[in-house]
């Protein structure tokens, strides 16, 4: 009992002082620990089975060899020095023998160690039982350096105790300590477990990732915080729910569910989930099927990454990408169709130039020479005031300025230019129409007069230019947009109409309907830079049309209805007409015209009357003498220069303002000649006429 208790010892030291050490391969700790053993083993040797006088028996042997096959050497030889530094103290007749049993069973149990590294693994009481045999084998033979005449003796009265005792106990101890050691380790692993599941847990919860676990059913049965703080749900919202009617879109929740159901996931895929408010997520995620010990499936964790804004970044850049490569594609059709726009007048220009030089050239064919150059000429200025326009939009150089408009003006000039315009008259079956309702004539506000009249040039040219037969009509009214007063223009035709799906793109730079029309048509840059006027105008610009049956734009202008006091600040360049209760006859056979000069000369307390051609002014002339007559020279019936000959031949005296919409040096001269005092040229700016007024009333 007393050595069962010291082998306990010897076992509870293998626990505390080597399994628990963290310090095991310092030398100092190997020659205390193997102190210890010498001391278990003398305490061992103190308290033998006496077989003969001086001939003591204990179970060194079993700690010995025990220690060689666990300690290994260093603690194992510090303890054979012991306990054989002791037995030689002891001396006697089996001091040799006991001796031998010391270094023969350390050194086996060291060999044994070394020689059977994996004596542990599997079959270790064989092991044990092999080794507790050697040892006791050579202690037996280690009989033999006893004297002579006690060997027989002693091995009779030690084999048994060697077979029930000392093999058995080195069995014994042998398979505690390795229990001991296995016990060690699994209390360590587990030990390892709960903390890495602790720090596992605590990652999961905390870490900037989604992570979730659904059952079988894909019903929640955990979600982190992270999650709920994305997706802006509370957990008691959404535990134990179902993780598809929550959260999956629902185009993909049958082919979600079905995955689940069949535990067919995959380990990664990028998708996007519903947040609480119903907008998406883009999560990229990392699944795993969950399985207990007997290895049946009991649901899925997923790890997710927010990757909405990368998505989103990945979506604009695509977009830019896209946005620049047409861009690119755009200006390099624009620089084509451009040369060819420049190229045709230029070649015009240049062509007729020369043969304007050639000696024997009558007048006709001079001025029909004269008038192409002229016309070329316009025409390339417009293209370059076009490309200005353009560059002037892009690099926001492009400049509004705000001034009192009237709107009388606008209309009648826009119809007044046209109507005389060179595209018009090409077109003898097409016809232009103003409709300007009355309430809106001696219309006041606050815009800039040159790019709206601009943007409805635009669109008007546009018009005539894609019309064949037909009416374009153009117009205004006033209309609230958006809780703000805005003007609304409009241009319609009957031409060839415009495909729907071309509706927005036509007003982007560069765009035609068909890129490679430019042939018959122009460069494509007219409505984007009315788009650019118009937004800077903070209105809004748009089409309605029909393939084969016309197109009608729209555009408004915006107008702030505190105008009035705002007025007499703006800085305007408008003269005032001077003139006062006189009497005046507007000598003019376009009804719109007349009553544009009509609207323009309101307020001034004259009497106007209006003469619709030359033999009406004639006639009216012969009753009264005007202070005024403003005098259109291309009136049918009679024309302006016969009525000024027979004005003359009457000897009338009064003042006669030509207008003509020839913008000739020439017609001024002949203006004059002919008796007129002044000249004003179509279309009729409100300053000019005032002024050529003025003048003309206080020479
Ligand atoms: P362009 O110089 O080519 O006329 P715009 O920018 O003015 O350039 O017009 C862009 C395109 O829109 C034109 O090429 C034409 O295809 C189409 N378009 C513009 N106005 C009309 C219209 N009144 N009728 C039919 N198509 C039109």
């Amino acid at each position: 009992m007393q050595n069962v208790a010291i082998l306990l010892a010897f076992a509870l030291l293998y626990d505390y002082f080597w399994l628990q050490s963290r310090k095991k391969n310092y030398l100092l700790k190997k020659i205390f620990i193997g102190l210890a053993i010498g001391a278990i083993t003398l305490i061992l040797m103190l308290t033998p089975g006496v077989l003969l006088p001086g001939i003591v028996f204990d179970v060194r042997s079993v700690v010995l060899s025990v220690s060689g096959l666990f300690f290994g050497e260093i603690p194992t030889i510090v303890a054979m020095i012991c306990a054989a530094s002791y037995r030689i103290y002891l001396g006697g007749d089996g001091m040799y023998m006991g001796i031998a049993v010391i270094f023969t069973a350390g050194l086996i149990g060291v060999l044994w160690r070394y020689f059977r590294p994996a004596w542990r693994d599997k079959k270790f009481i064989k092991e044990l039982t092999l080794m507790g045999l050697l040892v006791h084998f050579v202690m037996l033979t280690c009989t033999m350096l006893l004297p002579e005449d006690k060997i027989l003796s002693t091995i009779e009265n030690i084999a048994i105790p060697l077979i029930v005792i000392y093999i058995p106990s080195t069995i014994l101890i042998g398979w505690f300590m390795v229990t001991q050691e296995k016990n060690f380790k699994n209390k360590r692993a587990n030990e390892k477990l709960v903390e890495s599941e602790r720090r596992f847990s605590e990652l999961l919860t905390n870490v900037h990732l989604l992570s979730i676990i659904v059952d079988n059913d894909g019903n929640i049965v955990f979600c982190n915080e992270f999650f709920l703080k994305l997706t802006g749900y509370r957990y008691y919202e959404i535990a134990g729910k179902s993780w598809i009617d929550t959260f999956v879109l629902k185009e993909n929740r049958a082919e979600i569910r079905k995955s689940i159901e069949n535990h067919d996931v995959s380990n990664h895929y990028e998708g996007e989930i519903l947040n609480k408010n119903g907008n998406t997520i883009s999560v990229f995620w990392s699944n795993v099927l969950l399985k207990d010990e007997t290895g049946t499936v009991t649901g899925i964790a997923s790890i997710g990454q927010d990757i909405t804004d990368k998505k989103l970044s990945e979506e604009k850049l695509l977009e830019a990408k896209r946005r620049a490569e047409e861009s690119d594609r755009l200006k390099s059709v624009f620089l084509s169709n451009m040369s060819h726009e420049i190229r045709t007048p230029l070649n015009t220009v240049v062509g007729f130039s020369e043969l304007l030089s050639e000696k024997n050239l009558n007048d006709k064919k001079r001025k029909e020479y004269f008038d192409i150059v002229k016309s070329s000429g316009n025409k390339l200025i417009e293209i370059i005031n076009d490309i200005l326009d353009i560059s002037k939009l892009e690099t926001k150089q492009f400049k509004i300025n705000k001034s009192v408009c009237y709107l009388n003006e606008i209309m009648y000039n826009t119809f007044e230019s046209f109507k005389n315009s060179a595209e018009l008259k090409n077109k003898p079956n097409l016809t232009l129409q103003m409709d300007f309702p009355d309430f809106l004539q001696d219309f006041e506000f606050e815009s800039d007069t040159n790019r709206i009249q601009q943007v409805l040039d635009n669109l008007i040219t546009n018009a005539i230019k894609y019309t064949e037969k037909g009416t374009i009509e153009f117009g205004v009214t006033s209309n609230l947009i958006n809780g703000i007063q805005s003007l609304e223009f409009y241009v319609s035709d009957t031409g060839i109409g415009i495909d729907e799906k071309m509706y927005e793109l036509i007003f982007e730079r560069f765009r035609q309907v068909e890129e490679n029309a430019y042939h018959q048509y122009g460069a494509g840059i007219g409505l984007s830079i009315c788009k650019g006027i118009v937004d800077l105008l903070e209105g809004k610009i748009w089409v309605d049309s029909k393939i084969g049956e016309g197109s009608k734009f729209y555009f408004t202008v915006p107008y702030h209805t505190d105008f009035e006091k705002k007025k007499k600040n703006i800085k305007t360049e408008n003269i005032s007409l001077n003139i006062m209760n006189k009497r005046v006859i507007i000598a003019e056979d376009d009804k719109n015209s007349f009553f544009y000069l009509n609207a323009l000369l309101k307020g001034h307390n004259l009497e106007i009357s209006h003469a619709e051609n030359g033999e009406v002014l004639l006639k009216m002339l012969e009753q009264e003498t005007p202070d005024l007559i403003l005098l259109d020279m291309n009136m049918p019936v009679k024309s302006g220069y016969d009525c000024l000959a027979e004005i003359k031949k009457r000897g009338i005296k009064t003042k006669i303002i030509a207008q003509t919409a020839y913008a000739g040096y020439d017609d001024r001269e002949r203006c004059i000649e002919f008796g007129c005092s002044d000249y004003i040229a179509k279309p009729i700016k409100r300053g000019e006429l005032y002024s050529v007024i003025n003048k003309v009333m206080t020479d």
